[in-house]
């Protein structure tokens, strides 16, 4: 099948998410982001002011809600509309990744002060995530799988615990990047979704196979609860992205000037606002992405701030060419952290070059045709858009002079 790229951002019919290209060769991403500017925001704040109130716990002996957090990605902003905006009392809870940045730490044990919340932190014994790391790695190309599965679980988890039936997410990713749905369809959080897209079609029981050493004992932490206990508990997720006009980069600024969120500058990208927290999303993680899918997360981004109108479809291309390129760092750490060599970590990652984007032209040395190289446009550097830039106001490591993960942070008075 010929792949077709959007005329406006940088998708391609070839998405994982799955993208829809109609006949004017606009995405079904750019569509749905299109609602942004016409649907009535505070009409769509009050209805949400409307869903959340009977969650309100009336003698204040419980949670209102419970909001999943890392020390990255939106958790601010999501903090500051439950807490300030809506004037609930959520419960913060927070899956430890382990891939942990000093800033990552900073950032979490600030929004915890700052918002004066009580927080649960979920930590995995790591020698079962190493096992799972290393299958999944193994097995499908991918590092991340215990840290998507644990922050989309460990919620729900704590929703039936605790009984407190609802919990308060940031934007959907499948509306927000291929429109899979409309903001008027109020999506909820399923098992379904999780397991499709944020697990790449693998739940827990899953990936235990009988000839390897991962065991019932390693993953049992990772399942999601049944159906029974969600309906007795009438567990549900609301997204705010439905409710508010989402978008990121202005959000995080607010919240840099306001709470003080740390941000940090990456080689594999310009936005300086996500993943902050990590080692490896923007580096090891990304470099899968590039070799599986023909494109990275820097196509993610600036497609997004194409359809915001701060950067042309042109400048978001050269962004692309020049970020997509840079090398992966800390892959180091990762091979400590897992115990691998350095040669069969790369001779792994190369088993998942999709041959479809990636040309072997002699022993490790490769081609690459993705996206970004199919996409017909030529590269022009004339163009520049004064208004638009990150702030970059710290780094990854903070001040903290230890190199490699952060397993268990202290937090910083
Ligand atoms: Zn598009």
């Amino acid at each position: 099948m010929e792949i077709k790229f959007c005329k406006r951002c940088l998708y391609s019919s070839d998405h994982p998410l799955g993208v829809i290209i109609n006949d004017e060769g606009i995405c079904s991403g750019c569509k749905i982001h299109e609602e942004k500017d016409f649907l009535d925001w505070n009409k769509r704040f009050e209805k949400l002011e409307k869903i959340v109130k009977p969650y309100r716990s009336k003698k204040g002996e419980n949670y209102d809600c419970i909001v999943p957090v890392t020390g990255a990605n939106d958790s601010y902003f999501i903090v500051h509309i439950v807490k300030n905006k809506l004037g609930l009392n959520p419960l913060l809870v927070s899956y430890n990744k382990y891939f942990n940045t000093p800033l990552g730490i900073k950032n979490l044990a600030n929004l915890r002060i700052q918002f004066n919340c009580d927080i649960l932190y979920q930590n995995v014994n790591p020698i079962s995530v190493k096992r799972i790391t290393r299958k999944t790695l193994r097995k499908y190309g991918n590092i991340y799988w215990p840290i998507l599965a644990g922050h989309t679980v460990f919620p729900v988890q704590t929703a039936v615990k605790f009984k407190i039936p609802l919990i308060i997410w940031g934007a959907h990713q499948g509306l927000e990047q291929v429109g899979m749905f409309s903001h008027t369809h109020e999506v909820e959080m399923t098992r379904r979704y999780r397991k499709d897209h944020d697990l790449f079609n693998k739940e827990a029981n899953e990936i235990i196979s009988v000839e390897d050493d991962l065991k019932e004992k390693d993953i049992w932490q990772y399942y999601y609860p049944n159906d029974k206990d969600l309906r007795l508990n009438n567990v549900r997720g609301i997204y705010l992205g439905n409710y508010i006009r989402w978008d990121p980069k202005a959000q995080h600024e607010e919240m840099i000037e306001k709470f003080g969120y740390l941000t940090s500058s990456f080689t594999r990208t310009f936005d300086c606002y996500d993943y902050v927290d990590c080692y490896n999303y923007m580096n090891l993680h990304d470099i899968l992405k590039l070799y599986k899918h023909g494109y990275s997360k820097v196509t993610d981004h600036a497609s997004r701030e194409i359809r915001f109108g701060r950067i042309t479809r042109e400048e978001g291309l050269n962004l692309v060419r020049k970020f997509e390129k840079a090398e992966p760092q800390y892959l180091n750490f990762f091979q400590e952290w897992l115990g691998i060599e350095s040669k069969a970590l790369i001779f792994l990652m190369d088993q998942f070059r999709n041959l479809k984007y990636w040309k072997k032209i002699e022993p490790r040395k490769w081609i690459f045709n993705g996206w970004s190289k199919l996409n017909s446009e030529k590269n022009s550097y004339n163009e520049k858009s004064n208004s638009f830039s990150f702030i970059n106001n710290n780094n990854f490591k903070y001040k903290e002079k230890k190199d490699g993960y952060i397993t268990i942070g202290k937090g910083w008075p």
